[in-house]
């Protein structure tokens, strides 16, 4: 199975694909936890993308598509993979699509999990991110049962640089100009799935469990 998941920042994405690598034993791949985590190990490309990052703006096309393939090419995303936060551009679309042809390889499905902006703010502002394993909670909707505290790994809990609201706004902006656009590109070859994102997670889940089954 080889997923992509569409949707707003802070539409539930990477809750929800943690859940599916999870049911389907497949590798969930997310560029923003790629990222984060060469910010974390002070790594040249983490310097570089940390500019952009911290203004809600989008990492470079040249920094993102190389990365992603490479890991697409690890022998754990042979049987399939969960693709969290990549594609966002359509110029990163079409290098996935080329790259897959070329070996002789295609997408199964692109989830778009739809969530109004008004809804978004909220999400954003209430989300907490484990320092130690990048597990996500929300101090309203998912609270941990350990408090301040990762439920996982016990490490504390965090609010993301690109979490506060003046980012939010800007991210939320990118969204609608850069990425809104997959889903056209994706209806048009036939893959692109919606769910409606406002309901709870468990909902939520259970809708793309019943797509991926069909
Ligand atoms: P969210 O979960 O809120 O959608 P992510 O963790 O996916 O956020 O991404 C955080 C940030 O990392 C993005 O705002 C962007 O700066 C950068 N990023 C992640 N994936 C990509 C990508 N495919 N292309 C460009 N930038 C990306
Ligand atoms: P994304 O990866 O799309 O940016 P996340 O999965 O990190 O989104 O979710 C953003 C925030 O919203 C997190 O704090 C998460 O706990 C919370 N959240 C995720 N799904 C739901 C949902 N269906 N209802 C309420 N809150 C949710
Ligand atoms: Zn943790």
């Amino acid at each position: 199975m080889k997923i992509i998941m569409l949707g707003a920042p802070g539409a539930g994405k990477g809750t929800q694909a943690i859940r599916i690598a999870a049911e389907y034993q497949i590798p969930h791949i997310s560029t923003g936890d790629i990222f984060r985590s060469n910010i974390k190990n002070g790594t040249e490309l983490g310097k570089k993308a940390r500019a952009y990052m911290d203004q809600g703006l989008l990492v470079p096309d040249e920094l993102t598509v190389d990365l992603v393939m490479d890991r697409l090419d690890q022998d754990d995303a042979k049987k399939g993979y969960i693709l969290d936060g990549f594609p966002r551009t359509i110029p990163q679309a079409k290098a996935l699509e080329k790259a897959l042809q070329e070996r002789g390889d295609k997408l199964d499905y692109a989830i778009d999990i739809e969530v109004p902006d008004e809804n978004i703010v909220d999400r954003m502002s209430g989300r907490r991110a484990c320092t130690g394993c990048g597990a996500t909670y929300h101090i309203k909707f998912q609270p941990s049962a350990k408090g301040a505290l990762c439920e996982i790994c016990g490490e504390p809990l965090s609010i993301r640089e690109d979490d506060l609201p003046e980012t939010v706004q800007k991210r939320l902006d990118v969204y609608h100009s850069q990425t809104q656009p997959l889903i056209d590109f994706y209806k048009e070859r036939d893959i692109l799935r919606s769910v409606d994102g406002t309901k709870h997670v468990d909902e939520v889940f259970a809708d793309i469990s019943a797509i991926l089954e069909a």
